[in-house]
């Protein structure tokens, strides 16, 4: 089961300048963004295979999640993997859980009032 937690996204974000950013600016908040997308909410990079609560997670199902997206890598820490589309190429980015939704109309609403884009499963 290597790469279960890799999860693939196929859109192509418009306007999002790969990586480009890191020369010029230290603020690692303006290198990542915020997405809704209906995941199984894995809460560490070990996966349902060695962890029982990442097991508990898979056996509850997808939830509507706010996750952040690094353009750029921390390389400290071992975040979880989302594959995306940017500019046309399929790249593996890391991603945090911000946010568990209750449903999918808490995620709508937030996704309009934070001007939150949902991505398509
Ligand atoms: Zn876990």
């Amino acid at each position: 089961m290597k790469g279960f937690i890799i999860i693939s996204i196929f859109v192509t974000l418009s306007g999002v300048t790969f990586g480009q950013n890191k020369q010029t600016s230290t603020d690692t908040s303006k290198l990542s963004e915020l997405f809704i997308k209906k995941i199984i909410p894995f809460h560490c990079a070990k996966g349902p295979e060695k962890c029982d609560k990442c097991k508990e997670l898979l056996n509850e199902g997808a939830k509507y999640c706010l996750i952040r997206v690094y353009y750029v890598s921390a390389g400290v820490i071992t975040r979880l993997m989302i594959e995306m589309v940017v500019d046309g190429k399929k790249t593996s980015l890391e991603y945090d859980i911000e946010n568990i939704f209750d449903n999918q109309e808490a995620a709508m609403k937030y996704s309009r009032q934070n001007s939150v884009k949902v991505l398509p499963n």
